[in-house]
């Protein structure tokens, strides 16, 4: 029996090796990788450049605490605050721990300006983490489920909503940040409109709030920009990052911008690896490679043609709402629950998700090419396919009397 705790139902596979798109289990069988770990391996597996640098640095150094000054850490805050126009940056370690930053930020500014129990505005169905505050957060009733009491000083509205935002700020004086997914992720990648981030954007500063964006999934290049939110004109206050940054060593970050800026003091938060020499060499490694060979422009191509490889495929079936990307997010939803497919997929030799119960969700590393892209399309295609022909109940006949 095993000793690792039961919370995950992991799925009968044990890969033993990876290369670029491919990975390998231990029976030597090759699978086409579209789900990139979970939008962390945008540079794919082992990548030589990545391989290296990590190789080197743990030879060299690998850690001595946030006691004393890191050189590689003040190199990746520097490359950051260049690629995404932000001031400054806190580390830690993933995503959830990004986020605990982000609402520490927020509270601090709210109480800096007199607000005793400040709120920030979540959105539904917005996936923020699993530690207990941003669990608070999410969106979900099954994250937050048995875990109460859970943590106040959210208020929540639909996504991509700006009415409903305008309304909480005449209402609620206790607000004092917003805090979005421009897309998504856990969510079904859900895209919000182009005028939205805009609209925050004039809303925040109406009323003295923080705009706090959570590209956890989005960021590193996967849109098709560094960070979703340049592809509109505006910046945020605060935003956070991990999934995608150092291509598997376990990295987090919190940039700060504006009025967020200096919030901070020295005591007022902390991580014993945060921003370690290897994972922040990984990082460096993984921004570089994403420049050097132009994994940007890759993904908004092959985004593009995987969206219209699957609508060729799947045209003529009437259980399929929507295909939807944004770059190298891309989502298929079904008008069935269809967790199924994921192990379907894997029999075949192809790892794909399967989010929101019914949105075959496709995050592939940066680096896919069109061959591989093709097999997506073709394999995931003809998935769909026997999957609505063997599990959707046709719409009844039309009675021709
Ligand atoms: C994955 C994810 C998180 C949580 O990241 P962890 O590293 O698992 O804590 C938070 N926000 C978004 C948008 C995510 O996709």
């Amino acid at each position: 029996m095993s000793h690792v705790m039961h919370t995950y139902k992991r799925l009968p596979v044990t890969f033993e090796r990876g290369e670029g798109c491919w990975l390998w289990d231990k029976q030597g069988k090759r699978y086409l990788d579209a789900l990139a770990g979970i939008a962390v391996c945008g540079v794919g597996h082992s990548h030589p450049r990545l391989v290296k640098t990590i190789s080197e640095q743990a030879a060299q150094l690998v850690h001595t605490s946030n006691l004393y000054e890191i050189e590689r850490q003040e190199q990746l805050g520097d490359r950051l605050a260049a690629i995404s126009g932000m001031d400054e940056v806190f580390f830690c370690n993933s995503g959830c721990e990004a986020n605990e930053a982000a609402i520490k930020v927020a509270r601090l500014y709210g109480h800096g300006k007199g607000i005793d129990t400040p709120a920030i505005i979540v959105l539904e169905k917005a996936f923020h983490g699993r530690t207990i505050a941003t669990l608070s957060a999410t969106g979900s009733r099954k994250v937050q489920a048995g875990f109460e009491p859970l943590v106040p000083g959210f208020v929540r509205v639909p996504f991509d909503d700006l009415a409903a935002v305008r309304k909480v700020a005449s209402n609620n004086h206790n607000v004092v940040a917003v805090l979005v997914e421009l897309i998504q992720g856990e969510g079904g990648i859900n895209i919000c409109h182009d005028d939205y981030l805009q609209g925050l954007r004039e809303i925040c500063d109406a009323n003295g709030w923080l705009l706090m964006l959570d590209e956890v999934q989005s960021g590193i290049g996967r849109t098709g920009k560094w960070f979703a939110f340049q592809h509109s004109g505006v910046k945020p206050d605060v935003m956070t990052l991990a999934k995608g940054l150092a291509s598997g060593v376990p990295i987090g970050a919190c940039m700060v911008s504006g009025r967020a800026t200096g919030v901070f003091k020295p005591g007022n938060h902390g991580s014993t690896f945060g921003g370690n020499p290897l994972a922040c060499a990984a990082a460096l490694a993984t921004l570089s490679i994403i420049e050097d060979e132009k994994l940007m422009a890759n993904a908004v191509a092959i985004g593009e043609f995987i969206n219209s490889g699957m609508r060729a495929a799947l045209a003529s079936h009437a259980g399929v709402r929507e295909i939807r990307n944004k770059g190298l997010m891309i989502g298929i939803e079904l008008d069935i629950e269809c967790s199924e497919l994921v192990k379907l997929a894997l029999a075949d030799g192809l790892l794909i998700n399967v989010t929101a119960d019914n949105v075959v969700r496709l995050l592939p590393p940066l680096i896919m090419q069109r061959a591989e892209a093709q097999q997506v399309i073709t394999q995931l295609g003809a998935l769909i396919t026997a999957f609505l022909a063997a599990n959707r109940i046709a719409p009844a006949k039309a009675k021709t009397a």
